[in-house]
C-alpha cells in the first residue's frame, strides 16, 4: 500500500518537495512504507481547503448531515477493522488484541459523536431569562472554526478519532496531522473519508515531520483552535506558537500517575491491574500507573508476586499468539527508555524484575517488563515520565501520606486506588489532584467519560460531551423587544 501522498481538499496529492521518510515495524527494524513529508507549502494548500469548506460551504450548518458522514465513518472502520488492526501492530508494534480494541474503540467514537450530532441539531438554542424584561436572549453553540490536531504515536488511529469525530460532530473542518512514527492508519482514515464522500476540504491530513510543519500550522492565524496530544515540551511550544493568534487550544499532555494499594486489597487483583496500568500498549500510555504505593503490610508478598507474574509476560511481535508485551515504537523511544533505566541501576536504585533486553530478541526495540522498587521519591524514575513498560514502587504507612506522595508530581492526568473499603476508596479519589480517578482497576476509558489532567497534564477534557464542546464556541443572540425608546440619549 501507498503512503506516499497527502489528503488535501479531497485529493491524493504527492508533497511539492517529492519527499518522504520511512515508517519502520518495531519488531524488525524494517521499512514498511514511505511516508509523504509535507512541506510548508503543502500545510498552507490544507489550511486553504479547511478554510474555504468551512467559510464557503454550509458543513458548519448541517448538524444531521455530519452524523450521517460519522456513522458511515464508523461502519467502514468497522468493516475493514482486521486490516487496520493488522497495519497498527505493523506501525505501531502493540499486541493484536489492544490494536482490535482501538479500532473497535475509533469506529465507536465515530458513533458516538455522530449522536451528539445529532443532539446538536435538536437543541442548537437555548433561550436564557434576563434580569430586564425588555430584551431576550438565546445562547447557541457554533463550530469554533478551523481546527488542527496533533496526534501521537501511542493509539494511532484512536487518537485520530478521539479528536476528529467530535470536530467534525461540531461543524468544524480539520487539518490532521499523525505522529511520523505511526503515519498509516491515519492515512486509511483518509481513504475512508473520501469513500464515505466526505465533502472535500472538511478533513485534511497532512503526514511529515512535527518540528517542520508543526510550528507553521500552530501559528497559522486562520486557524482557529488547535488540539494536541503528545509530550509537555511540545504542549508548551505550542502553546507559545498559538498564543499569537489566541487561539482556542485543547492540550493533552501526558502524566506519572500513581496507584495507591492498601493492605486490604485482593492481592491477585491488585497483581493484574498493576501490570495492566503500567504494561498494557508496552507503557506507552498518558495515563499509565507508572508509579506504585503499596501499604507496608502487604509491600514484601506484593512484591514478590508482582515480579513473578511480571516474567512470566509473553514478549514478542505483535502478531504472535498470545504476546502482551510488543516492541517500543521506535529506536528513540528505545533509548529513551533503555536510559532511564540505566540512570536507575547507575544510582543504585533496587531492581527487581526487568531491565534488558529480552535474551531470545536480537532485533526490534524489545524491553523487559521492569520494575524498580524502594524508589527515591526525588529520583527521575519516580518523577519523570519514562513511557515505556518500567515501573516505580514504593511502600506507605499512612493514608495521607500515600495521597501526599501521589499528588507530589507536576503531572495530574490519572491516578487510582484500591481497597476493599469503598468509603476509603472514595475518600482518596476526593484529594488526589487528577482528572481521572480509577477505583479498583486502572485504565479501563470510556468514550462517554471525560479525558484530561490537571496541572501539566493538560488543558481542557477530551471525550463525552465535554469533547465536543472544545470544539464549540457559544454565541449569544440579545434582542429588544420594547416599544419604548431605549433613552440613553432620547430620554
Ligand atoms: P512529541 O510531543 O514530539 O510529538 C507529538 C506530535 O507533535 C507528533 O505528531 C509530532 O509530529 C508533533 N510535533 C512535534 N514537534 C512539533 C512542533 N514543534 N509543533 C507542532 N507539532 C509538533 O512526542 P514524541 O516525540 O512522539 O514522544 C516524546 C515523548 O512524548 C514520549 O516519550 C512521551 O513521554 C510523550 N508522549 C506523550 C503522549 C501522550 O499521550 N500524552 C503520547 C506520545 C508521547
Amino acid at each position: 500500500m501507498s503512503y506516499n501522498q497527502l489528503y488535501i481538499n479531497g485529493q491524493w496529492l504527492t508533497p511539492k518537495n517529492g519527499q518522504t521518510f520511512s515508517s519502520i515495524d518495531p519488531s524488525n527494524e524494517q521499512e514498511i512504507a514511505q511516508v509523504a513529508a509535507a512541506s510548508v507549502e503543502d500545510a498552507e494548500l490544507a489550511v486553504q481547503a479547511a478554510r474555504q469548506a468551512f467559510d464557503q460551504t454550509d458543513w458548519s450548518q448541517q448538524p444531521k448531515q455530519r452524523a450521517v458522514y460519522l456513522r458511515a465513518i464508523a461502519q467502514e472502520i468497522r468493516q475493514q477493522l482486521d486490516q487496520l488492526a493488522e497495519i497498527e501492530v505493523r506501525d505501531n508494534g502493540k499486541p493484536l488484541p489492544e490494536a482490535v480494541w482501538d479500532i473497535q474503540d475509533a469506529a465507536g467514537c465515530f458513533d458516538f459523536y455522530a449522536d451528539l450530532a445529532e443532539q446538536l441539531a435538536e437543541n442548537q438554542d437555548e433561550q436564557i431569562p434576563l434580569s430586564d424584561e425588555r430584551f431576550s436572549s438565546v445562547v447557541c453553540k457554533e463550530a469554533v472554526g478551523v481546527a488542527c490536531a496533533i496526534i501521537p504515536w501511542n493509539y494511532p488511529l484512536l487518537m485520530a478519532a478521539w479528536k476528529v469525530a467530535p470536530a467534525l460532530a461540531a461543524g468544524c473542518t480539520l487539518i490532521l496531522k499523525p505522529a511520523e512514527a505511526t503515519s498509516l492508519t491515519a492515512m486509511e482514515l483518509g481513504r475512508i473519508a473520501e469513500k464515505v464522500g466526505l465533502p472535500a476540504g472538511v478533513l485534511n491530513i497532512v503526514t511529515g515531520i512535527g518540528s517542520e510543519i508543526g510550528p507553521y500550522l500552530t501559528a497559522h492565524p486562520e486557524i482557529d483552535k488547535v488540539a494536541f496530544t503528545g509530550s509537555v515540551p511540545i504542549g508548551k511550544q505550542i502553546m507559545q506558537s498559538a498564543a499569537h493568534s489566541v487561539k482556542n487550544l485543547s492540550l493533552e499532555l501526558g502524566g506519572k500517575s500513581a496507584f495507591i494499594i492498601f493492605a486490604d486489597s485482593d492481592l491477585d487483583a491488585a497483581v493484574e491491574w498493576i501490570m495492566f496500568g503500567i504494561f498494557w500498549n508496552q507503557g506507552q500510555v498518558c495515563s499509565a500507573t507508572s508509579r506504585v504505593l503499596v501499604e507496608q503490610a502487604i509491600y514484601p508478598e506484593l512484591l514478590k508476586r508482582l515480579a513473578e507474574a511480571a516474567q512470566k509476560i509473553k514478549i514478542g511481535q505483535g502478531l504472535e499468539a498470545d504476546v502482551k508485551l510488543g516492541p517500543l515504537v521506535n529506536a528513540k523511544q528505545y533509548q529513551q527508555v533503555m536510559n532511564a533505566i540505566q540512570q536507575g541501576k547507575q544510582d543504585g536504585v533496587t531492581l527487581m524484575s526487568g531491565g534488558k533486553r529480552p535474551a531470545h530478541l536480537a532485533q526490534g526495540y524489545y524491553v523487559e517488563p521492569t520494575i524498580f522498587m524502594d524508589v527515591p521519591v526525588e529520583h527521575p524514575l519516580w518523577t519523570d515520565e519514562i513511557f515505556g513498560p518500567v515501573v516505580a514502587i514504593r511502600a506507605f504507612e499512612t493514608e495521607q501520606e500515600a495521597i501526599q506522595l501521589a499528588n507530589q508530581s507536576i503531572f495530574g492526568l490519572a491516578g487510582a486506588v484500591m481497597s476493599k473499603d469503598m468509603a476509603r476508596c472514595q475518600r482518596v479519589a476526593g484529594k488526589l489532584r487528577a482528572g481521572i480517578i480509577w477505583i479498583n482497576c486502572s485504565q479501563p476509558t470510556f468514550t462517554e467519560a471525560p479525558w484530561g489532567g490537571y496541572k501539566q497534564s493538560g488543558i481542557g477534557r477530551e471525550l463525552g460531551i465535554w469533547g465536543l464542546e472544545n470544539y464549540l464556541e457559544i454565541k449569544q443572540i440579545t434582542s429588544y423587544d420594547s416599544d419604548q425608546p431605549w433613552g440613553w440619549y432620547n430620554s
